[in-house]
């Protein structure tokens, strides 16, 4: 394995409330999580997972993301942006082909349809529910990020497709972790040094959310959440997986940031 790369990202911060991210907790006290994203540099074709949130949105906020930025307002400056950031990266838009997504809330899907040559992986079940969501998860959508002609999409079918192996060389996998959405997934990227990283996404907000002391204060389905942050600790366990949470702004501090890398 030559030249494979793990950057972390950040588009930013939102500010919401304790109880947003850790169910009844907080007694509404304020917090502030990190968006992250990654790009995985591969011999066989760059992968962007995730992409924070739509730069375009941050000339006026509200007319992008409607009033969900009264409850996750958005700190980001306009070179936080994936394009932007990909740039100072020394990478063009055309130099991605693939990204991979944990699923298509607007702190996520920000790279959508803004590199020309990428498909777009994500799970059927998310990419249907995004266009008909239920109404107290519709604001966390952006369908202008996604609903977008001439896209490529490849859409992976749930628990039958588990795990899905990009390259068909270990080096990136997705597994199925529905809960925090209908049709949520986590990255599991296995590096020759820094050994596997598991990019759970937002199947595991905060440690707290993996440590089984906090429900997540936004949920789909408690059910499933609950059931794929098993999944994912049987998963870390049995590779011995460094685990990078959702958006937990303690554990997020601890990595290191783009341009520094895990190889
Ligand atoms: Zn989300």
């Amino acid at each position: 394995m030559n030249d494979i790369r793990l950057y972390l990202l950040q588009s930013g911060s939102q500010q919401c409330k304790v109880h947003d991210i850790k169910m009844n907790q907080g007694c509404g006290a304020d917090f502030e999580i990190p968006v992250p994203w990654f790009l995985l540099i591969h011999p066989k074709g760059n992968v962007v997972v995730d992409g924070g949130l739509a730069a375009e949105g941050l000339a006026d906020p509200r007319a992008y993301w409607g009033d969900a930025v009264d409850a996750y307002r958005p700190v980001m400056r306009p070179e936080q942006g994936c394009i932007a950031q990909l740039a100072a990266l020394g990478l063009a838009p055309e130099d991605i082909r693939y990204v991979v997504l944990s699923h298509l809330h607007s702190d996520h899907s920000g790279a959508v349809g803004r590199f020309p040559n990428a498909t777009h992986l994500v799970q059927r079940r998310e990419y249907e529910y995004a266009f008909a969501p239920d109404w107290f998860a519709a604001g966390a959508y952006a369908r202008k990020d996604f609903d977008r002609s001439g896209l490529r999409w490849q859409l992976l079918e749930g628990e039958a497709g588990d795990p899905f192996d990009l390259y068909g060389d270990g080096v990136l996998r997705t597994v199925f972790t529905p809960g925090h959405t209908l049709g949520h997934q986590s990255v599991l990227v296995t590096l020759e040094h820094s050994g596997p990283m598991l990019l759970a996404g937002d199947a595991v907000y905060t440690m707290d959310h993996w440590n089984e002391k906090a429900l997540p204060g936004f949920v789909a389905s408690v059910v499933d959440a609950v059931r794929s942050v098993r999944k994912l600790r049987a998963l870390a366990e049995r590779n011995g997986a460094t685990l990078v949470p959702g958006h937990d702004p303690d554990v997020w501090k601890t990595f290191k940031l783009a341009p520094a890398y895990y190889d």
